[in-house]
């Protein structure tokens, strides 16, 4: 049987190759599409994936869209707020829910997903590294096959593929290092909006770029894999693979370590979470071994890049602390690409924050969703 898929994020970055991977290998049917806001990129998705059913977060953007669609009399069914996003993720006609909407806008649509029993493939952080503790107990209960599209969680799943789960000693995280590596903090004080949105080796969406600069990244990734592979954090390291060729290993027992290559696209983590071991193609670069120079590895700098360091206190203490985390430089990068704080404000403001609420005694172990999204007002008075 045909997958039937709904995208929740299909005009961001994830979103689109999704599409254009699906269009490329056929085999799976797009039968509904969610965004925040970016209707003008939908309307253009609309009409060359063919669904008739979309699902639009912000209200005003909602109504922009029914006028658009009323001009060119196109008839779609168009569902408006988190209501629609989960009414998407628990489609009846749907076997697989693509979720890569940014932000903690994803939590609900993906425990939805979870609690429908779809296939459900995650590109959004916040879901695990915020609602972990919420959704994979219920993903064990449903039985849920839930996959990993981040191109590091992609690595480490296709590295313990056939193996022994006692067998896994340790999960080697690699980062890229951003835009920064290398430099200390005194360099670091005047960096431009533009000079950080300048990655060295992916093209993403905006957030994470920054994130990637910051090490943040790294740290929300640590959090996820520790969920999704039921890892304790000491058994999770992250190195610096500067050409963003390996995309994350895997060390057993017996000292062997698996690896997975190719050259920085997200379309293969993308196909993988679609298609599993029945691997397509999708028309991708391959690494040309003639011309490469070297593959490095290298250790993160966790005294410049502190984003990083604060990821692994804010797992250790647990809780809602990892939520403050994310919430925290949610608000701080958001300031930053608007130009009302400096670069080195981002982390300074995730430490401030982190200790401001343990100080007023705020955390919890056991927590709802509804206590997550409060995690986002309290950053947002900070
Ligand atoms: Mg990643």
């Amino acid at each position: 049987m045909k997958d039937k898929v709904v995208i929740i994020g299909s005009t961001g970055s994830i979103g689109t190759q999704a599409i254009d991977v699906i269009k490329t290998v056929g085999d799976k049917e797009i039968v509904a599409l969610a965004c925040k806001s970016n209707v003008k990129k939908l309307y253009e998705q609309v009409k060359f994936t063919k669904v008739k059913l979309v699902a639009i977060y912000d209200e005003d953007a909602a109504n922009d869209f029914k006028n658009i669609c009323k001009r060119n009399k196109l008839n779609i069914k168009i569902l408006v707020g988190m209501d629609g996003l989960i009414k998407l993720a628990s489609l009846k006609a749907a076997t697989m829910v693509v979720i890569s909407v940014v932000g903690m806008i994803g939590i609900r649509p993906t425990i939805e997903a979870v609690k429908a029993k779809k296939i459900v493939c995650l590109a959004n952080k916040e879901s695990l590294v915020c609602a972990g503790d919420i959704i994979m107990p219920l993903v064990k209960k449903n039985k849920v096959d839930l996959r990993p599209i981040d191109s590091e969680h992609s690595a480490i799943w296709q590295c313990i593929q056939g193996e022994n789960k006692n067998a896994i000693k340790k999960i080697i995280v690699t980062a890229s290092g951003g835009p920064f590596y290398g430099k200390k903090i005194s360099e670091l004080k005047n960096i431009k909006v533009e000079d950080a949105l300048k990655h060295p080796n992916w093209s993403m969406g905006r957030k994470i770029t920054i994130d990637s600069s910051t090490l943040v990244n790294k740290g929300l990734e640590v959090m996820e894999a520790h969920h999704l592979f039921d890892m304790p954090y000491d058994k999770i390291d992250v190195v610096v693979q500067r050409e963003s060729l390996i995309h994350s290993m895997v060390l057993f027992v017996d000292g062997a370590v698996k690896a997975q290559l190719g050259v920085p696209s997200m379309r293969v983590p993308i196909e993988y979470s679609l298609y599993k071991e029945n691997r397509k193609f999708i028309n991708e670069k391959e690494i040309d071994w003639t011309k490469l120079e070297k593959i490095s590895i290298g250790t993160a700098d966790l005294k410049t890049f502190k984003g990083l360091s604060l990821a692994y206190k804010a797992i250790k203490i647990g809780g809602l602390m990892p939520s403050v985390y994310n919430a925290l430089n949610e608000v701080a990068v958001s300031r930053f690409l608007n130009k009302e704080i400096k670069y080195l404000d981002i982390a300074d403001f995730i430490e401030k924050g982190m200790r401001e609420f343990e100080k007023r005694k705020l955390n919890k172990k056991s927590f709802t969703i509804t206590d997550i999204e409060r995690t986002m007002a309290f950053a947002e008075r900070l």
